[in-house]
This record gives C-alpha cells, sequence and structure tokens, in this order.
C-alpha cells in the first residue's frame, strides 16, 4: 500500500483497511484543523488506487476506509469506479466509510448517494463541529447550519449510516453554552446513527492557537467541557443514535446509547459536576488528539 503522508482515520474504523483515494483535504481551512495543511490536495488516479486494491486482494478485508479527509469530494465517475473495484475484488467486503464535508453532501443528490451505498457505501463520517451559526463562521468551516442539516438528512434518506463529529470548547468560554445548545440541537434535526465528541486539542501553529494566544478565545477549564457535554446531551433528542465521548481528548469517556441511556448519563455527567473532584476525570497525560 502507498501511503502519501500521515494517514488520519476514525477511531471506530481501526480495524478497517485505510485506502487512500485522495491525498490531503479538498478545502484545508479550517482554523482549528492541522491534519492535511502538508499535503497539497489531489485525487489519486484510478491506476494508483487499483495498484492498492490488487495488492490487498488476497486477503479477507471486510472493511476499507477511503481516506484522506474529504474522499467525498471525488466526482461520482471516479467514485463509481473505485467502489465497483473494491466490490469485484474484495470477496469479503462489507462496508466502505469515508470522510466527506457538507458541500461534499450536498453536490451529490440522492439518488446518486444511494447509488453509492448500492455499491457498499455503507458509513459516512460528517463534521459538524459546532451548530451555532458564529462559531461556524469563525472556525471558517466552509457550511452553514442549514447546510449541515441537510447534507446530514440527506446521507440517512439515502440509507447510509451517518457519524457526525462535534468539538466541546470550540465556542470558547464566553460561547461555550450557545455552542452546547446549539450543536444538540442541530444534532436533532440531523438524526444521526453516531455521534462522536471530541475535545478541542490546540495544535501549534494553527490560526485558533494564535486566537488563543492573543486572548481573543479563552479555552473553557476541564469541568467547563463536562458543562457544554451536560448541555448539548440535554438539547439532543436525537431518535436512534450512539452518542460517544469516549475519544482520547475527553475529560469523560462515556458511551450512550439515545434516547434509552439519555437521563442515566445525564445523571452521571450532573454528579460529576457537582463533586468536581480532578480524580474523576481522564488526566492530563492521557489526552491525545
Ligand atoms: S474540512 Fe475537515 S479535514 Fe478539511 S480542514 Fe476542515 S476539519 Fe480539516
Amino acid at each position: 500500500m502507498k501511503y502519501e503522508g500521515m494517514i488520519f482515520r476514525p477511531p471506530s474504523e481501526a480495524d478497517s483497511l485505510i485506502l487512500q483515494v485522495t491525498v490531503g483535504c479538498s478545502y484545508n481551512r479550517c482554523t482549528f484543523c492541522s491534519a492535511y495543511k502538508e499535503k497539497r490536495f489531489r485525487i489519486k488516479s484510478f491506476e494508483e488506487i487499483k495498484a492498492d486494491v490488487d495488492e490487498v486482494s488476497p486477503y479477507k478485508i471486510r472493511r476499507v476506509f477511503l481516506a484522506d479527509g474529504d474522499a467525498l469530494s471525488i466526482p461520482m465517475k471516479g467514485l463509481l469506479q473505485i467502489l465497483s473495484y473494491l466490490k469485484g475484488r474484495l470477496k469479503g467486503l462489507e462496508r466502505v466509510g469515508i470522510y466527506a464535508n457538507a458541500k461534499d453532501v450536498l453536490r451529490k443528490n440522492g439518488e446518486e448517494l444511494k447509488a453509492l451505498k448500492d455499491l457498499g457505501l455503507g458509513i459516512l463520517y460528517l463534521g459538524l463541529e459546532s451548530g451555532d451559526p458564529e462559531v461556524l463562521k469563525r472556525i471558517q468551516k466552509n457550511a452553514t447550519v442549514d447546510e449541515l442539516i441537510r447534507a446530514g438528512k440527506r446521507v440517512k434518506e439515502s440509507g447510509i449510516l451517518l457519524s457526525v463529529t462535534v468539538i466541546l470548547g470550540i465556542g470558547g468560554v464566553e460561547g461555550s453554552l450557545r455552542h452546547a445548545a446549539e450543536t444538540g440541537k442541530v444534532l436533532s434535526a440531523m438524526d444521526p446513527d453516531y455521534v462522536g465528541a471530541l475535545s478541542l486539542m490546540i495544535v501549534p501553529g494553527t490560526p485558533i492557537a494564535k486566537e488563543i494566544e492573543a486572548g481573543s478565545l479563552v479555552l473553557p477549564t476541564p469541568f467547563g467541557l463536562i458543562q457544554e457535554l451536560e448541555t448539548m446531551i440535554t438539547h439532543c433528542q436525537c431518535t436512534h443514535c450512539f452518542f460517544a465521548s469516549n475519544h482520547a481528548s475527553n475529560y469523560l469517556p462515556l458511551r450512550i446509547q439515545m434516547p434509552e441511556q439519555k437521563e442515566e448519563a445525564l445523571r452521571r455527567i450532573r454528579e460529576v459536576l457537582q463533586r468536581k473532584d480532578p480524580d474523576l476525570l481522564r488526566p492530563e497525560y492521557l489526552r491525545a488528539l
């Protein structure tokens, strides 16, 4: 397999074959993200992708994740070609996953997404980050709340599983609770299958790091982040969703089946907020991106 640069994948794709079909992110301007800064975006040629698939075809591979940052930006013809080839060559293949941003999704209509699903695209990971329009603008997310909701719904309607990422702390102290409440509401409107809550980790050199250095953005404390989690979950009315805050960046790892375990999770979070005992939190040295 030929990989260019650092490769990122969602935690739930840890056992998947990572197939790099694009290099970098076609947008690459979110202020908090350093993942693909060193890479110049390009779509790999079908010959390159085919060679990688041929190399692993003797093995039993159940899951494939298409990297890099927003592989759904590949035009339909190319995606259909890649998925058809994977389906033909990997006999045990059960699911293909992909990262996407809202604009990538909205460039495809419902029929096109269904065609991708029929060829094996089983899960799409979409970065929401925040449901607060002001935060989205400040972090240069390149999507409005309306676009993010429409993208999420379109994915759901196609039958592809929708996994949405949100970021605790990205509204700063000042916008903290508004960010959390608005994000919970947008999650309710999208009604995804999975939500992954991360906590903002600052990478030196990123525009958001400079805002912090300049004092124009102040990060919430660890218990401030947990308060955001409480507010977000309180406002989240998803009908059938697995909500996880067990990413390594979080202080309070939780795995919640919504709506069944929502109240129990809120009780646990409120107890932590009341006791304010640092020993109840993941130690700082164990936190990671
Ligand atoms: S769209 Fe995703 S990968 Fe690209 S810059 Fe934004 S957060 Fe990073």
